[in-house]
């Protein structure tokens, strides 16, 4: 089954599409906000992702595009505010202190909120990652505004709304959502989801300081170290250029070495479908698909894996997608760009022994004379 588009026309249209008014107050409401998501003195690459997307939303309704950066006095804040300006943000908001040095709730909902309610963005996007999940839901709370999450396209209407995708009913709809009595227009967006933009070289450009009127005795979170779960292994398949990826059709926990080392053989990395997962046989950081990673790599191979929808959507912005199976018709061959029918057991060992060979310096010397 593939995915369907529903898109209603908006409540704010009428009947022959004549708009109806939306409320004064909304004209308050100005300018598109990004959400910068600091952790440990990085910037996550989908707040540039969204800073790209930001972009075409402001261009569209011929307003600024902001930069959100809240984080502690000191290089690393000021470094995210530097590569909001160099992935085209026109300003930056700019709430720096010592409190939000680690990601808590409290601190980050107050900074945030209180700028919104001051500055009066009519959308703010956040990454749909861990912390940008958790900060979207308190702000829209405590703001009592609506929130579209994991979209996977965002738009402006004719009226100016925005028009926010997402897919509902397990994979199979894609439904549109408007957020229609109420300021800032939230949404998320997983990483890889949009694309990278651009890096430019613009200089900082204007930037709005704002203070937190809050102090630690207010927090009732710690954060007293980050631990390891030991079983993750850091996987940061968002962003690999070559996935190998297996799905049942490799038939026991063992075979996922075959997986394993044809990715390290050609520098990728691994993944799986989802009922891998559910048996405990590999972490969920190494999932793909709708309720796990969504994946652009330039190269993904795919063994045993039927193609379902809740999985196409995370491979599909994949450059080139190998297909293994042995089944002729399984759905994966439908977007597939080669499709092999063979047992992946015994074709991922070959293809792996290919690769050593081909990879193996004489080889290499070969092809440069
Ligand atoms: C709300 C919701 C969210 C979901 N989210 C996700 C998600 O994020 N990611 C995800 O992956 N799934 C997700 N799913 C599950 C999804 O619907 C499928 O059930 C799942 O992707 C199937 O996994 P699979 O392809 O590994 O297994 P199967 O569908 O069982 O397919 C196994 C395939 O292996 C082939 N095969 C068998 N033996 C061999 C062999 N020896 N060599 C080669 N091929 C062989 C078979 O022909 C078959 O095509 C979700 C489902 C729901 C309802």
């Amino acid at each position: 089954m593939g995915t369907r588009k529903c898109k209603a026309p908006p409540p704010t249209l009428g009947r022959a599409g004549t708009k109806k008014e939306l409320p004064e107050h909304f004209r308050d409401y100005r300018h598109v906000w990004v959400f910068m998501e600091l952790e440990r003195g990085q910037v996550h690459p989908v707040s540039f992702e969204l800073l790209g997307e930001g972009r075409r939303l402001a261009d569209q309704l011929g307003v600024q595009l902001a930069g959100v950066v809240l984080g502690p006095p000191g290089d690393s804040t000021m470094h995210a505010v530097a590569e909001a300006f160099a992935y085209d943000a026109d300003l930056v908001y700019l709430v720096e202190k010592s409190l939000l040095t680690d990601y808590r709730n409290e601190p980050f909902t107050k900074a945030l909120t209180d700028l919104v309610l001051t500055y009066k963005p009519e959308i703010l996007l956040l990454g749909a990652t861990t912390l940008g999940r958790d900060l979207a839901g308190s702000v829209a709370t405590t703001l009592l505004t609506g929130l579209t999450a994991d979209c996977t396209g965002l738009d402006v209407d004719a009226d100016g709304s925005l028009a926010a995708t997402r897919p509902t009913f397990g994979g199979s709809l894609l439904c549109t959502i408007y957020t229609l009595n109420c300021r800032p227009q939230m949404a998320t967006v997983r990483p890889r989801v949009m694309r990278m933009p651009e890096r430019s070289t613009k200089p900082i450009g204007r930037v709005i300081r704002h203070d937190l009127a809050m102090c630690e005795q207010e927090i009732v979170t710690k954060v007293v170290g980050f631990l390891s779960d030991g079983q993750s292994e850091n996987a940061n398949l968002a962003y690999a250029d070559v996935v190998v990826a297996g799905g049942l059709g490799l038939g026991a926990a063992e075979n996922l070495e075959l997986l394993k080392n044809l990715a390290r053989t050609i520098g990728g990395d691994y993944g799986c479908s989802r009922p891998l997962v559910q048996k405990g046989w590999m972490p969920v950081d190494r999932q793909i698909g709708q309720t796990g990673k969504t994946i652009r790599p330039k190269l993904y191979i795919a063994a045993g894996i039927s193609g379902a929808v809740q999985h196409r959507v995370g491979v599909e912005g994949a450059d080139l997608i190998v297909a293994i199976n042995t089944d002729p018709n399984a759905p994966i061959f439908d977007f597939a760009n080669i499709g092999v029918v063979a047992d992946a057991v015994s074709f991922l060992p070959a293809l792996t022994d290919v690769f050593i060979r081909r990879l193996a310096p004489r080889n290499r010397m070969r092809l440069v004379n």
